[in-house]
Formats: C-alpha cells, structure tokens, sequence
C-alpha cells in the first residue's frame, strides 16, 4: 500500500516553534517568550470579546467592515486599501500562496521571521537568505540576490528576533532597486515601539507605487495575539487578490470585535510605548551591566547574546528554575542568543536580577 504523501517541499519544513508558556513544577511562570506586551488585553477589548458570546452562531462580516474603517479611521488610510487576516501569519501565507509557487523565488534576510520561510517553502518557492550586517538586513545583498525568478521580498521591520531597524533610506532604497514586478512586504509588527526618526512602516512606499504591501498586527502593542488579528495596507491590486484567495471568514466575530475596542481604548498604545522607552533601556543596561552583550533593538524585547551556545542554554536553564521563559532562537541560527520580551517593571527586575546571578556563576 502507498500511503498519501505532500508535496515534497513540504517535509522540508520544520514546524514552528513558538515560545513556550509553561515550565513543568513551576506555578507561577513569567512568560518572555512571545513578545505579547507587558499589560495584558485592553480593558474594553475584553468586554467587546465577552459581548460577542450572545452572537457567536452568526458568521462574522467576511469584510471586516467595521474594523477596517476603524483601522482606517486610526492610520488615516483608506479602508478600501485594508485587509484583515487571522494575524499577520495569515497574511503571509496568502501572500507567498498568490505571488510565489515554483520558480518563483522569495527573498528574506537571514534572521528574518521564521514564517517567510515556512509559507514561502510550502508555496513551492525557493526561498534565499541574504547575509545580515551586525544583524541588520543588508539592502545591498538583498538586491545582489535578485533575478529574474525574484517575486517577493520579505522585510520585518523591526525585525524579530533580533530587533534590528532599517531606516526609511534604505527601504526606499531598496524597493527602488527592485524590478517593479518584485513585491514587497514590508512586516511592521513593532512598528508602535519604534522611537527613531528614522523609521516609517511603510505607508508612505504602499502609497507610492504599486507593488509594496505593509503588514500590522494586533498580536503585540494592542495585547491580543490570542485573538489572531493583523492587517495589510496595500495597493488595490493586491488587495483583489487577498479578497479572491483568503478564507472568507478568516477573522472571527470576537476578534473583529476586540480589535474595533483595542483601538478605541484611551491612551493604550501611548502607555505601551512609554513603558517600553523606559524599560527597555534599563533591560538593556543591566544586562550588560551583567556582562551580557545585549543588540539594539527598536521593538518590545532584547536579543540578549551569551557568545557560545552552551552558555545562552545554560542561561535559559538557569532563568527557567526562577519561573522566567525567554526564548531560545536557534531556530533563527542564533543558538547563542536568547531573546526576552520588556515585561512589567517587575519581570524586569527579575530578569535583570536572575541573570547578573548566572553570570557571577550562581
Ligand atoms: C509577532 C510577529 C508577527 C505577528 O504575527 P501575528 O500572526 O499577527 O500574531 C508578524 N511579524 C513579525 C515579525 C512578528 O514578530
């Protein structure tokens, strides 16, 4: 007997590993893996989720109407320019499904987010990793990789999990140097975090031609990664073929729901920015402080480098036997590092705490 067997491409995968929430014996865990904010769900969010449950055996408006005028309203962008996804992954995926496939390359950096390559491959493409400069995307390699099979170009911006920051320049630079049949997808998940002049997510390149796509998410500065929401702002023709390909139910009644009250709760990003600007410093500071080189980062968490494997393994160990889970991102070819969301003042101190511990050998 034969049994049924995928596309070949898609056992080249490995399955993504997320970050984990739970440490065996462990009660009280403080979870830094996942970059999920330091705050929790918005208040409001959480009442227009609990409303939801009296409406749940209807289907939700397959348009997302309400939300993306929302949305709209909020960025100064025209709604129609908006679609919605189960998360930005969703979005990813749909996009390396429509634009890549066999003999259509994608481009990433090399310690871009994982999930370009796992949509990329199952779409059939190759996907290329370009060199990273102090691990920064490299416009000059991106562009030294394309050829005539190029579609797509994958940049998280900041990206994760390094928390590297290309400035505006350089994004204009590089989709200057692309052929204008290549699409990019600039992926601003952190985009809220960013504090350097320097920086624009992506609008302002959507707005100016037609083959650039910026993606948001609701999963990290607005508190419901549980939810799975994120958006695209793209050009119309992109947005025709979101419409023809997604699910058509793809975010749930609860989630447009919660991400409508996320938006419209007072001072809520204001908070999670401020909080951020200041406690990500003084993370910084004093790992390093602890002998720990720690990069620049410009989202809600720190890649924190321990220069050998065994030593960034022993330090996950080591934080795990105080309830704190970071991340390990050996996945990302980064076996040394370990990277830690900025949680409250209070898992800060504990890191900070913990970490100074391993390092005088506690
Ligand atoms: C967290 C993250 C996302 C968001 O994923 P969702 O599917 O919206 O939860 C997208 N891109 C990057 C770079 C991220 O870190």
């Amino acid at each position: 007997m034969t049994a049924p067997r995928p596309r070949p491409e898609v056992l080249d995968i490995s399955p993504y590993i997320g970050g984990e929430s739970t440490i065996p014996g462990v009660n009280r865990v403080l979870k830094l893996s996942s970059n999920e904010g330091a705050f929790g769900v918005p208040p409001g969010a959480q009442e227009a989720y609990r409303r939801t449950s009296e409406e749940l055996h209807r289907y939700p408006d397959g348009d997302a109407t309400e939300l993306r005028r929302a949305i709209g309203a909020r960025f100064r962008l025209d709604p129609a320019r908006i679609v919605c996804g189960a998360g930005s992954d969703d979005l990813i995926y749909q996009l390396c499904l429509a634009y890549g496939g066999q003999g259509r390359d994608i481009i990433m950096s090399a310690h871009g987010f994982a999930i370009y390559h796992i949509a990329g491959t199952y779409a059939g493409s190759r996907v290329i990793k370009t060199p990273e400069r102090d691990l920064t995307a490299d416009v000059d390699a991106m562009l030294a990789a394309v050829s005539p099979a190029t579609r797509l170009v994958f940049l998280a911006n900041p990206n994760n999990p390094t928390g590297s920051m290309v400035p505006y320049a350089e994004v204009a630079r590089l989709r200057a140097g692309l052929p204008p049949e290549v699409l990019l997808v600039l992926d601003a998940a952190y985009a809220e975090y960013v504090e350097r002049p320097d920086y624009d997510p992506g609008i302002r390149l959507v707005d100016a031609a037609d083959n650039t796509v910026m993606l948001r998410t609701f999963s990290k500065i607005f508190g419901l990664g549980g939810m799975r929401i994120g958006w695209a702002y793209a050009p119309p023709a992109v947005i025709d073929v979101f419409n023809r390909v997604r699910s058509p139910f793809n975010v749930s009644i609860a989630a447009q729901a919660a991400a409508i009250a996320a938006l419209a709760e007072p001072g809520w990003v204001e908070k999670g920015r401020a909080h951020n600007a200041e406690y990500r410093p003084k993370l910084t500071a004093g790992l390093t402080a602890a002998g720990i080189k720690v990069w620049p980062s410009e989202g809600n968490f720190v890649l924190a480098d321990f220069a050998v494997p065994e030593r960034a393994n022993a330090a996950d160990a080591f934080l795990r036997t105080r309830g704190v889970i970071a991340r390990p991102v050996g996945g990302y070819g980064l076996p040394h590092c370990l990277r830690i969301t900025v949680g409250t003042p209070e898992e800060v101190e504990i890191v900070i705490a913990t970490l100074t511990e391993f390092m005088r050998g506690g």
